[in-house]
């Protein structure tokens, strides 16, 4: 209940409090969600900090709560609270799984897919992701799961178990807002991400201490042979800074908001025309 008031409220109208209220039960509310095709899956771009060409597409849920979008940062904790994040997230995985399987646009761009720690300290997960791999026949090395560092820190051993099941697939494992959360550099080396991804308030006030940040965690993740990306770029300006602090990749809305599985393939259409 907390959480609705201390998440970002840009969406959350005082229409849609009510609605929620009325919602009885919230695993029906949700699941009927899933159900009426109210949630559905948006891509946002992740492109080459040098070619522009898009290296992997980062899938972002969303709620279409009759004609109210509800933000992620709301429901997905909610989700968390109820259990009902390994319904939705297991539906979410299979769903990004598929559509990348089918982006005739970009056959070989990944598809980066968030995963909660919730889902991941789960015995099921790596069940869940052999199916989701089987069904859409996407070769695992084009899924990237993102996990957020601040989860790490209470399930140290488990969390090195399931990365280990992860990467024995070759699916790749995404370190998300880096640089937020408390994990010590030597957990960060025994772990061993393929990716790290730089959170973009470091991005945003780059002139405030943000450079020193990022300039740090290219060192840490260059020491490790990690790829990195840097988030929420929004100007060209920031672009270029990322450009020459060595950042390999880039995301924001510079480049493009998330989009339908649709209107991501138009824009990749016109990037290419
Ligand atoms: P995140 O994983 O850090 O995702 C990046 C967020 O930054 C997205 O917000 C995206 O729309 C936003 N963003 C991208 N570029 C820019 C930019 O240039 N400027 C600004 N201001 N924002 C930008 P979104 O879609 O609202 O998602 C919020 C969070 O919700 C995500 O943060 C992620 O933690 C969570 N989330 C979203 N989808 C899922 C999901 O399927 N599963 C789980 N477990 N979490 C999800
Ligand atoms: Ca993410
Ligand atoms: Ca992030
Ligand atoms: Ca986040």
């Amino acid at each position: 209940q907390k959480k609705l008031h201390l998440s970002e409220p840009r969406m959350f109208t005082h229409d849609l409090f009510q609605s929620l209220k009325h919602v009885e039960n919230l695993r029906d509310g949700l699941q009927e969600a899933i159900d009426k095709k109210q949630l559905y899956v948006c891509y946002q771009p992740i492109v080459c900090c040098k070619s522009k060409i898009p290296w992997s597409f980062e899938a972002l849920l969303r709620w279409d709560f009759n004609g109210d979008l509800v933000n992620p940062d709301i429901f997905i904790p909610l989700a968390e609270q109820s259990g009902l994040i390994h319904d939705i997230g297991a539906w979410v995985l299979n769903r990004a799984c598929i559509d990348a399987s089918q982006w005739q646009h970009s056959p070989n761009a990944s598809v980066s897919v968030n995963v909660s720690i919730i889902q991941l300290m789960d015995d099921d997960f790596i069940h869940i992701l052999d199916k989701a791999l089987k069904t859409s026949k996407l070769p695992p090395q084009r899924l990237h799961l993102e996990i957020t560092e601040s989860m790490f820190a209470d399930n140290k051993g488990k969390v090195r178990a399931q990365l280990d099941a992860i990467k024995a697939r070759d699916v790749q494992v995404s370190i998300d807002d880096f640089g937020t959360g408390y994990s010590s550099l030597s957990q960060l080396q025994t772990l061993n991400f393929d990716t790290v991804k730089i959170d973009r308030s470091f991005v945003q006030n780059i002139d405030e201490g943000g450079e020193a940040i990022i300039k740090a965690t290219m060192f840490i993740a260059n020491q490790f042979g990690s790829q990195t990306v840097a988030e929420g770029i929004e100007t060209e300006l920031e672009a270029q800074r990322m450009d020459e602090m060595g950042v390999d990749y880039l995301q924001g809305f510079l480049f493009a908001k998330p989009m339908r599985n649709d209107d991501l393939r138009i824009w990749v259409e016109k990037l290419n025309s």
